[in-house]
């Protein structure tokens, strides 16, 4: 009996000990399936971060990036790659050469994968303006050296390629404008110096031409000076009210020889109350080189005339308008480019630099305005720009 009691005793103990240690162990598994199941939600937080990273950086880069899988279909292209072509609609899943106008692209994926990677490609872009990109692109291989796609980074060198041609182009201008002077200098000189010198009349002639050139000379690298200044930032506008009908009279003051040689009337038809906001020198070069034009250009025995109006309360228009030859439609815009000239015999006969309307153009923005042209061909020009006004209370 107590036999069986004990034998009891023993298996009820057993089995509670064995029931406690089952518990156990499925509290153990339960904390294990919990550690890996944090562990797994960890990793993948970590995963949809490094994505949402990536993709950040991705979208914001510059550059317009391109992923193609093995078969050379879209799978992935960044908002800057969308905005350089102007794309529009889902091109995920299509092949290359449809998804993108570049001429040649599923050839240079092709290269790509088989060289590994493709440097500073160039390519021109058809189209008006035309494009020009710079390509460069890797092929992508799994751990098992399986291709896993090719990544593409485009880069737009239109506008540095556009701004290396115009400096390109400055640059041969200016010596051209240099040397032209220069050579008819050196030539005359040596004329005189050859013998010519002798003769009282011819000499004086050739020194006055002598002297006609070194002044061209000074007025350009003036101009040159000016418009290096302007265009890196160097000039500071001290903008104060200033009455315009002063900084006009002052100008045909200075100008009244000149336009008195070509019979031209000059008129200051500026309301004497009007006040603008601006640098009194730098507008003086506005209207003095719209003027000096204006002479230039305009019906020897015609008239100059300078207006200015109250556009609204913030802004006033003004004008010099001639009765001279006038400028061809397809010329208005070109005519505010450095160095550009309708007519280059005319205007190098006149002494003109080809800087003055750029200089015009330069100032004028840098006070906020905008400056125009309408013209008549035969009839006469007429260059407007703004300016800002000084209001009524004189703030
Ligand atoms: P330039 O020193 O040759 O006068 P500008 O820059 O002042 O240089 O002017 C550029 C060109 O614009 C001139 O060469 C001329 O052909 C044209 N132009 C400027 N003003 C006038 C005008 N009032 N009438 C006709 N043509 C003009």
């Amino acid at each position: 009996m107590w036999l069986t009691i004990a034998v009891g005793g023993v298996s009820l103990g057993l089995v509670a000990w064995m029931v406690h240690r089952e518990q156990v162990t499925l509290q153990r598994l339960r904390e294990a399936s919990l550690r890996l199941a944090e562990l797994k939600t960890q990793r993948h937080l970590e995963l949809v971060e490094e994505q949402s990273k990536q993709q950040a950086l991705l979208d914001s880069m510059v550059e317009g990036v391109l992923l193609l899988d093995p078969q050379g279909r879209v799978k992935h292209m960044n908002p800057a790659l969308v905005r350089l072509f102007g794309l529009s609609g889902e091109k995920r899943g299509i092949a290359v050469a449809e998804a993108l106008p570049v001429p040649g692209l599923s050839e240079l994926a092709a290269r790509t994968v088989q060289q590994g990677r493709l440097t500073d490609q160039e390519v021109e872009l058809p189209g008006d303006p035309g494009k020009i990109l710079q390509i460069n692109a890797v092929a992508l291989r799994d751990p098992d050296r399986m291709l896993a796609g090719t990544l593409f980074v485009f880069h737009d060198l239109t506008q540095h390629k556009r701004l290396a041609e115009q400096r390109r182009e400055f640059v041969a201008n200016v010596s051209h404008e240099l040397r032209t002077p220069l050579s008819l200098i050196k030539g005359y000189t040596e004329t005189l110096l050859a013998g010519a010198k002798e003769d009282p009349d011819t000499a004086t002639r050739f020194l006055q031409i002598i002297d006609k050139h070194a002044d061209r000379l000074t007025f350009l690298i003036e101009d040159l000076l000016t418009i290096s200044k302007l265009e890196s930032g160097q000039v500071i506008m001290n903008l104060q009210p200033t009455a315009l009908h002063e900084v006009v009279a002052q100008v045909l003051e200075d100008l009244k020889a000149k336009a008195a040689e070509r019979g031209t009337e000059l008129r200051n038809e500026v309301a004497q109350t009007l006040r603008i906001h601006g640098d009194g020198d730098r507008l003086q070069q506005v209207i003095s080189n719209l003027v000096d034009n204006a002479i230039k250009y305009g019906r020897p025995g015609g008239r100059v005339v300078v207006g200015a109006r109250s556009l609204h309360e913030d802004i006033v228009e003004a004008w010099v308008a001639d009765d001279g030859l006038g400028i061809p439609m397809e010329a208005r815009e070109r005519i505010f480019e450095r160095f550009y000239r309708i007519d280059k015999g005319r205007s190098r006969e006149q002494g003109g630099t080809g800087l003055g309307l750029s200089i015009v153009k330069h100032i004028v923005h840098a006070h906020g305005g905008e400056v125009r042209v309408e013209s008549e061909p035969g009839r006469g020009s007429c260059f407007y720009f703004t300016l800002p006004r000084v209001n009524e209370s004189g703030d």
